[in-house]
């Protein structure tokens, strides 16, 4: 794969890289686009990436699709499919891995310990081995985005970092997720009261409101309506840093990341201040 990334680099081509853990759905293909919109060559990888799972259940029951996945994606026009094994990324003996200190504690990273440290590591190795000019990633997996800007800049890689709107279920307004796979139909009814929840705050909103604590109680009494539905967190946050923000006085981004039964769920919602 090095290899043939460092030849097509020689000839001069453009190198876009879209990294996945498979189980693809609309929400890889629209990266995959926009990578083919601004690359000569694009790159997907297919990668269930065991350093990112802090539960062992997690990672077993991961939905694997790796000849469908590599369908759509030839569909797609994508020139190549790197799916390395375990073993090749994490071999006997490895013993380095990458943090983004502070980022990778909030939110996500409180809930989910290590799982950030897991991603930055697989990313950064897998920039490595293709060093492509730009890499995609969604907007639905927005502190991940952060996170890996924060490694890009930090680390001064050669790879510009760019993103993708959140791809959601036309019917729901569900956020397209492998994991939604694993809903049974009340808990997928459940999933669809999240992207309500954050409608009610651009809502509030639009209607005037710009201090956090209303704009979260509009969007919790929405969730709260949701028996099945359990918050993990819920905040109003500065786009690049995480921290709370007291108000949308600038572009903020509403996080929460909820449980329907045992399968877990993450979504936000950039709300900008109103123009004066
Ligand atoms: P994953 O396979 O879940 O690790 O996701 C691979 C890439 O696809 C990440 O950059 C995700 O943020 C992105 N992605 C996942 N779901 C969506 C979605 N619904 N819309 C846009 N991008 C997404």
């Amino acid at each position: 794969m090095r290899q043939i990334a460092r030849q097509a680099r020689n000839r001069g081509l453009r190198l876009g890289f879209v990294p996945t853990m498979g189980g693809l759905h609309e929400g890889h293909l629209s990266l995959v686009r926009l990578a083919k919109e601004q690359a000569d060559v694009v790159i997907a990888s297919v990668f269930v990436n065991p350093a990112q799972f802090n539960e062992e259940s997690d990672y077993e029951r991961y939905p694997r699709s790796l000849m469908r996945d590599a369908d759509l994606l030839i569909a797609e026009g994508v020139d190549y499919l790197f799916a390395p094994e375990p073993a090749e990324m994490y071999p006997e003996g490895f013993d380095s891995w990458v943090e983004v200190e502070r980022l990778s504690r909030k939110l996500e990273g409180a809930s989910r310990p290590g799982h950030f440290r897991g991603v930055a590591t697989v990313v950064l190795k897998l920039l490595q081995v293709l060093q492509p000019h730009f890499a995609v990633f969604g907007e639905k997996d927005a502190q991940q985005l952060a996170v890996i800007r924060r490694m890009a800049r930090d680390l001064m890689l050669d790879t510009e970092i760019l993103s993708g709107p959140t791809v959601r279920d036309e019917q729901d307004g569900v956020a397209l997720s492998s994991r939604n796979a694993l809903l049974d139909d009340p808990g997928r009814e459940a999933a669809a009261a999240i992207p309500r929840a954050l409608r009610a705050a651009g809502e509030a909103l639009a209607g005037g409101e710009r201090a956090a604590d209303p704009l979260l109680e509009a969007c919790r009494q929405v969730l709260a309506a949701e028996e099945r539905l359990e918050l993990d967190y819920l905040a109003l946050v500065d786009p690049e840093s995480f921290d709370p923000l007291e108000s949308v006085s600038r572009p903020a981004l509403l996080v929460l990341a909820a449980r329907v039964g045992d399968v877990r769920l993450i979504d936000n919602q950039r709300l900008e201040p109103p123009a004066e």
